[in-house]
């Protein structure tokens, strides 16, 4: 039976890193729901849509065609069948990230995607996010919530962005977490029967060592 993994966490707290090296081993599909939140964005700032306005955010949520590569040793992210690996990644997605995946309908298609992706794995999946353990796969296998200090994940972070001011990104870091955790629907948050780890004192390997040795129990 194909094994499902949720991994779920604020940002920063190694989620990425980890839910890959740990799909690579266990040679299942990997999926990066961010990277598809930041992906509905990217096309909402393209075509002009207001990004203060939800209603017309959710009357143009269907449109866009968002497919996600599962492989770990490449994933990939197209919208309409343009590569938008880069341009996701930009801060000024970043910063309009939460208020897009804030709407609703918005929510509901990406659900939908994920746990089309989810039920199609050959081998089984692992998935990270917010709301995976919560709300979009809530049956997984294994849950884990993974957390760190502010300082960690601002540090974390700041490392991935090269020279980047550590306050600066601490702030925005905090900021979108409080965004991301305050929405109505499907807010980030720790499902009861998830596995909590506290990644701050320790290194990505045994991060990914400590999830692996919960997937194989
Ligand atoms: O994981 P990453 O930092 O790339 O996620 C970008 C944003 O996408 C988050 O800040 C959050 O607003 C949104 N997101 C979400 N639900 C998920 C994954 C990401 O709302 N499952």
């Amino acid at each position: 039976k194909p094994v499902i993994v949720a991994i779920d966490g604020p940002s920063g707290t190694g989620k990425s890193s980890t839910s890959k090296a740990v799909a690579a081993q266990l040679g299942l599909s990997y999926l990066d729901t961010g990277a598809q939140y930041r992906a509905i964005t990217w096309w909402m700032v393209t075509n002009g849509i207001d990004i203060e306005d939800p209603t017309a955010i959710a009357a143009v949520a269907g449109k866009p065609e968002i497919i996600s590569g599962t492989d770990p040793a490449n994933p990939t992210i197209n919208v309409d069948g343009t590569d938008v690996a880069g341009p996701i990644r930009t801060q000024e997605v970043t910063s309009k990230v939460s208020a897009v995946s804030a709407v609703p309908e918005v929510r509901a298609r990406i659900t939908e995607l994920q746990r089309s992706l989810a039920t199609s794995a050959e081998y089984g999946i692992v998935v990270e996010g917010r709301d995976i353990g919560t709300t979009v796969l809530p049956d997984a296998d294994l849950k884990i919530f993974l957390t760190a200090s502010p300082e960690a994940r601002a540090a974390r972070r700041s490392g991935e962005l090269k020279g980047a001011d550590v306050n600066a990104t601490r702030e925005a870091l905090i900021k979108r977490d409080a965004a991301d955790s305050s929405r109505k629907t499907s807010p980030l948050a720790k499902a009861g029967d998830a596995v909590e780890v506290d990644t701050t004192a320790l290194t990505l390997q045994q991060v990914i060592e400590c999830v692996v040795t919960l997937v194989e129990e």
